[in-house]
């Protein structure tokens, strides 16, 4: 069996291992795939894995063997499902591995607008400490969470694990979404509308899908329902936001401050408005890249396959 990965490189840049997959049939890793030799590479192949190279429906309807397709991720919006769905062919997921490291990531990018902890290092490296009038001083404004309202659009596996650690800090969760449990409220969480989460939060982080009725959902029409000088997490995906509204919102102070680990293209272009953003912190989609997480996905993606071979399919997006 013909198993391709299309874009190995950011799961495993040499530090893991392949093996796990190549014991379950013929496998060919590809680093990176351009868009136009995806047809060429998975020709024949009866498995394909991607991570963020497009499988749109010409690629799929145009395969002639393609019976599964994996996403070595947690979003799979890079697959056309639906086109799978109408050729048979069963598209998995990975929707656990990177919880913790995703949620704590969007922590560090919360204490980072809060404290700016890396350009206060770098400016007494830099020299700015050493004969100063005063034994401290500090160049952003310092924020205090303990009090203030943590606002999540999704409230699924990350925005729960990430809700948790913003009640550790004292802060106030309102969650929206598509999905309730009302068993998850107490005391310092509480389901709200969107419109109640955009006007109450001092903090909004996003942690829904990427899907066309999310896709945008930070635009300048649900910015101006925001309390003024909110500040502004995206873990998620690049898309859900529209770039220059909130490069707008951020430059005329709007918005007090963003970080975001995705973008609507990645790489971005030069030009994007928020690598030139006020107050905007940018990472470089890094959230579920710690080696642990990485090796947990690699299992998974892993017993996916097996599970695939063996007849009892696991994880699968578009039944
Ligand atoms: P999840 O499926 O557990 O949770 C997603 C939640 O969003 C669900 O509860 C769902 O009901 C909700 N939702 C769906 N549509 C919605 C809508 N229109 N409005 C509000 N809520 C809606 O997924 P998860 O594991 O928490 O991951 C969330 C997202 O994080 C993924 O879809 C992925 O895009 C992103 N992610 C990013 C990284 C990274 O490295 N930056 C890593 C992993 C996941």
């Amino acid at each position: 069996m013909k198993i391709i990965v299309l874009d190995g490189y950011t799961l495993n840049p040499g530090d893991i291992s392949w093996k796990g997959i190549a014991a379950l049939g013929e496998l060919t890793v590809y680093d990176r795939t351009p868009i136009g030799l995806v047809a060429e590479r998975i020709e024949g192949a009866e498995i394909v894995f991607t991570n963020k190279t497009p499988i749109n429906r010409e690629v799929i309807d145009n395969s002639t063997n393609l019976k599964f397709i994996g996403v070595l991720a947690t979003g799979y919006n890079v697959v056309d499902v639906a086109a799978a769905k109408e050729k048979s062919i069963l598209v998995s997921n990975i929707p656990t591995y990177g919880t913790m490291a995703v949620a704590q990531f969007a922590a560090a990018l919360l204490l980072e607008m809060c404290h700016h902890v890396g350009s206060h290092s770098d400016d007494v490296r830099a020299g700015n400490w050493v004969g100063r009038e005063d034994f401290c001083y500090w160049h952003h404004p310092l924020v205090e969470l303990s009090g203030k309202n943590l606002g999540l659009i999704g409230f699924g596996r990350i925005g729960q694990a990430f809700g948790r650690i913003g009640q550790a800090l004292g802060m106030n969760v309102l969650a929206f979404d598509d999905y309730r449990d009302d068993s998850l409220e107490n005391d310092t969480l509480r389901y709200v509308s969107l419109d109640e989460l955009l006007a109450k939060s001092d903090v909004i982080s996003l942690h829904c899908p990427l899907f066309d009725s999310t896709k945008g959902i930070i635009n300048a029409a649900n910015i101006a329902k925001m309390k003024p000088g909110v500040m502004l997490i995206n873990t998620s995906r690049g898309p859900l936001i529209v770039d220059q509204d909130l490069a707008d919102a951020l430059n005329n102070g709007r918005v007090a401050a963003a970080a975001v680990d995705v973008l609507s293209e990645e790489p971005p272009k030069a030009d994007n408005p928020l690598l030139s953003a006020r107050n905007c912190i940018v990472t470089p989609h890094i959230a579920w890249a710690p080696k642990e997480a990485r090796i947990r996905l690699m299992d998974i993606a892993t017993d996916n396959l097996a599970k695939f071979i063996g007849g009892t399919p696991q994880n699968i997006v578009n039944l």
